[in-house]
């Protein structure tokens, strides 16, 4: 099939909310037009749009909570993020980097601004999915891949117009740093003004593009920053062009076609799941991490 996927909507970011004291985002789904299943196996993306955090001794950020059932991506467009979790892992990301977090059976974490970024402040700006896993995937042991810039496969576009970051999945027999439970593709497009590129993509898989920095045309419809595109399951191609530099998520992953329990943290199949993690968080079963 060579047929254009047609776009959805182009969603304008939602109000911003507070998580913990230092992520100011904009929860794009679920929520609205997107229910708990139409981006799956993406479940959730909150956007920390540009702002500036002032100097602190005491680095912001969100204390310890549990996460069991899922993963957590976290990509850094701007500042520095310092995660520890339950399972023993820790770790600082910057500019360019991705923490690929598999809470799955269960962990506790918490998440903070790097310590040298807080006491400088500065502009921060990143994006968290919540990717699903399967039900035979969902009780696999917690792990933790740091996904820093210079692991990512990278394709180079002609004549200095730019790259393609692959952060997991592939882009023309590239592959990406991130291993993955079900089949999917996140990249970030790092592209240059009067840059073209295609993307192709199973009309199957669901697909959005987030506009993190300049403006773009998607099938020759203009997208302003900090929108979201979200594509029908119509087509495979998507096309791409800038009239000025650009930064992209692109998101696109075969959906789990699985009953989805979520409360919180926990996103399960069935409520008698969520209800079993909420007595394993309170019998300390997913660890011990200090605050
Ligand atoms: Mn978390």
């Amino acid at each position: 099939m060579n047929t254009i996927r047609s776009i959805e909507a182009i969603i304008p970011p939602p109000a911003p909310h507070m998580v913990g004291n230092g992520f100011r985002v904009h929860s794009f789904f679920p929520g609205g037009r997107i229910n708990k299943k139409r981006m799956s196996p993406f479940f959730l993306m909150d956007y920390n749009s540009k702002i500036e955090f002032p100097p602190t001794d005491v680095p912001r950020g969100v204390g310890v909570h549990p996460h069991r059932g899922f993963e957590t991506v976290t990509i850094a467009y701007k500042g520095r993020i310092a995660h520890h979790d339950s399972a023993g892992n820790s770790g600082i990301i910057g500019e360019g980097d991705v923490q690929w977090m598999t809470a799955a059976s269960g962990l506790l974490h918490k998440e903070y601004h790097e310590e040298s970024f807080s006491k400088e402040g500065g502009i921060f700006q990143m994006v968290q999915l919540w990717v699903n896993l399967p039900a035979r995937d969902k009780m696999t042991p917690p792990k933790y891949q740091e996904v820093t810039n210079n692991l990512m496969g990278k394709y180079q576009l002609p004549a200095n117009k730019g790259e393609i970051e692959i952060i997991a999945g592939e882009f023309n027999n590239i592959k990406g740093a991130a291993t993955t439970f079900t089949p999917m593709h996140v990249y970030n497009a790092r592209l240059k003004k009067d840059a073209e590129i295609e993307f192709d993509f199973p009309s199957n898989y669901n697909t959005g593009i987030l506009v993190i920095e300049g403006s773009v045309i998607i099938n020759d419809q203009p997208v302003p920053t900090d929108h979201f595109v979200l594509f029908n399951n119509d087509g495979n191609k998507i096309s791409v062009r800038t009239d000025e530099d650009a930064v992209l998520l692109i998101l696109s992953g075969e959906p789990i076609d699985e009953p989805i329990a979520q409360y919180g943290p926990f996103l399960m199949n069935t409520q008698d799941e969520v209800e079993q993690a909420l007595r394993d968080v309170n019998a300390g079963k997913f660890g011990v991490l200090e605050d």
